[in-house]
């Protein structure tokens, strides 16, 4: 069992992935599918008149500020155009893919952040209106049951909290909390770049390989959203994820090269 992320920034190629996933699929590996969708969400929600707006944690990290407006938005595009978008990509391979969002049964389920503290202009601020939360809880049972049936997963946030509003989770995080919930071998995660970076934006700098216990260190070349990517792979390990890979999602054939060690190996 593998479990791949699709990252949703720009430069990764649908095309290719799916085509991959369907030769994977044809020969007879189970895979679970998670992604993303930031870029077009970002398209969209201008075009709407809803200009994204990004907050930065006191902790550092940055995420979407998700109000309801927002939410909605999210969710037309993940669960909408991306998500049906590589249904629809599968289903012409000859692939019978599901696509979910987490919402759905359950499949992912956490608490919703009651309030966001968040440095905006310098100053620290309370934001109470957002919609995030993290995966604590996966639903394998309905995995399990489209995976034994045949169906391939294709998962999505948002999330369901514990009182069942929809919530905005990393899909990362999400995708290690798959991983580890199902037992995979393996955590692909393709996005735009070839792997962790030692000087981003710098290609030729990419670091082949992270010994387990030096993942933490790894957190010093990783800048924003590539931390919560690191994150996810630390928490993947610790749960018996066997090797973690951060892979180039541009490229023909992007899942068999990261499965052959192409990208950051993390073991
Ligand atoms: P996705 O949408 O594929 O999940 P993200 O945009 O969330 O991807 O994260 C990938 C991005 O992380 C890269 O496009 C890059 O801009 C950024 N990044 C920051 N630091 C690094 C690094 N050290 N190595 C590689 N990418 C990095």
């Amino acid at each position: 069992m593998i479990v791949v992320k699709i990252g949703g920034s720009e430069g990764i190629n649908l095309d290719l992935i799916a085509d991959d996933i369907a030769a994977l699929a044809k020969g007879g590996q189970q895979m679970v599918v998670v992604h993303g969708g930031s870029a077009e969400t970002n398209r969209v929600a201008e075009a709407l008149g809803h200009p994204p707006r990004f907050v930065t944690s006191v902790s550092g990290y940055t995420s979407r500020y998700t109000d309801r407006k927002t939410l909605e938005i999210f969710e037309m595009v993940y669960c909408g155009k991306v998500n049906k978008g590589l249904v629809e990509r599968l289903q012409r391979r000859g692939v019978n893919a599901v696509g979910l969002s987490g919402l759905d049964g359950r499949i992912f389920e956490g608490p919703r952040k009651a309030v966001i503290k968040v440095i905006q202009n310098g100053r620290r601020m309370v934001l109470r209106d957002d919609y995030t939360g993290k995966v604590e809880r996966v639903n394998v049972d309905l995995l399990r049951l489209l995976l034994d049936n045949g169906y391939l997963p294709l998962l999505t946030p948002p999330a369901a909290s514990y009182d069942g509003e929809a919530i905005n989770v990393d899909g990362d995080r999400a995708a290690a909390a798959v991983a580890k919930a199902l037992g995979a071998e393996q955590l692909i995660i393709l996005s735009n770049v070839p792997g962790l970076l030692r000087n981003f934006p710098d290609e030729s700098s990419l670091i082949p390989h992270i010994p387990r216990g030096q993942v933490e260190s790894a957190m010093d070349f990783a800048k924003d959203r590539m931390k919560k990517k690191v994150m996810g792979a630390a928490e993947a390990l610790d749960a018996g994820v066997r090797r973690v890979v951060f892979a180039d999602g541009r490229v023909e054939h992007p899942i068999q090269k990261a499965l052959a060690g192409q990208g950051t190996v993390i073991e």
